[in-house]
């Protein structure tokens, strides 16, 4: 049976995949989006800072997005999962979860990351909600509350000096993960941020909505929202199937690329949070439209 050929597979239609793809389709190039639909933010009930989508649910701007791309004829999308990556004829295999494979000669990889939240009972269900990592995307909807920074090590320092700027009450849970120095808590103090060293058992309150930090004691630190900084890691093995190289950033491991979005495989181009150090929507959408371009140029130009 013939094999489906494209010019470029993208794999992940989220942010940067649907970035990329619109790119190559604009540029009248066969592309195919190879999408498992879950996209890193889906927990959140609102996407903030994203320009000109302020607000809206997730779901709501990737249909939009989804839409614009496959409105151009040279697009296609699949839900489906890509489970190996070979080279092959110059390009690329793909085998699908589904069955079948596609091939490709040019590949942009925008496949996120997974966040592994700290072991603690109660996180899980409130991620997004009550539960988060990025004050910049969450802060202003929990600003003048009770924050709570649940560190996991010394990193978790920035998060509790920059919270002060959303709220006055403040408190680090230290939870074990490190100890502030004299400078640290000096720095914490003039920050007005508390500081809790003992251990947190769990979170409690109705979830999604939270109430406190329910220490090893059974005392309860009075919360409305949980800040914490998870490690993440690769949401698909296809990056190492192919050989790319990694770095390792400040949470997690990422494809190595140069500023055109290109990896260490020739033809092989990566985008958005499982690329770069920084997370957000608007970095992952630009990525991707530099990762389209710059896959367009090396077919165009080869
Ligand atoms: C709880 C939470 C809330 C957030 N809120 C905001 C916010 O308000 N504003 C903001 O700017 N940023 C926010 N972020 C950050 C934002 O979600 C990420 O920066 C963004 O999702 C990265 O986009 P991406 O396209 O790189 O990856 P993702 O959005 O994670 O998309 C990756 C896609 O690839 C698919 N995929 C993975 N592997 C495969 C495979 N092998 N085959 C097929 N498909 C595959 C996945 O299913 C997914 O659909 C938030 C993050 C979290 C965790």
């Amino acid at each position: 049976m013939p094999r489906d050929n494209y010019d470029a597979v993208v794999v992940g239609g989220s942010w940067a995949g649907l970035s990329a793809a619109m790119q190559l389709a604009r540029a009248r190039r066969r592309v195919l989006v190879v999408d498992a639909g879950r996209p890193r933010n889906r927990f959140a009930h609102a996407s903030h800072g994203f320009l000109g989508q302020d607000g809206r649910t997730p779901a709501a701007i990737l249909d939009t997005a989804r839409a614009q791309v496959l409105a151009y004829p040279t697009a296609e999308l699949r839900n489906d999962e890509a489970t190996r990556a070979e080279p092959c004829d110059g390009g690329f295999r793909l085998a699908l979860a589904s069955g079948g494979a596609v091939d490709a000669r040019r590949l942009v990889l925008a496949t996120g990351v997974v966040d592994e939240l700290p072991d603690i009972p109660g996180l899980r269900e409130r991620w997004g909600v009550s539960v988060l990592h990025c004050p910049y995307c969450h802060g202003y909807e929990v600003a003048g509350g009770r924050l709570g920074v649940l560190a996991v090590g010394e990193r978790s320092l920035h998060h509790a000096l920059l919270l002060p700027d959303w709220s006055s009450d403040v408190t680090l849970l230290t939870n074990g993960t490190f100890e502030p120095s004299a400078d640290q808590r000096d720095a914490l103090a003039a920050r007005g941020v508390r500081i809790e060293s003992r251990l947190v058992a769990a979170v409690a309150g109705e979830a999604p909505a939270l109430t406190g930090a329910r220490l090893d004691d059974g005392d309860v630190v009075a919360l409305d929202a949980i800040f914490t900084a998870p490690r993440t890691h690769m949401a698909s093995p296809l990056a190492q199937h192919l050989g790319c190289e990694f770095d390792e950033g400040p949470f997690g491991p990422m494809i190595r690329t140069d500023e055109r979005k290109a990896s260490t495989v020739p033809g092989v181009y990566a985008a958005g949070d499982a690329a770069r150090a920084a997370h957000n929507a608007t970095w992952a959408s630009a990525d991707g439209v530099m990762a389209g371009i710059s896959a367009h140029q090396s077919l165009a130009l080869a």
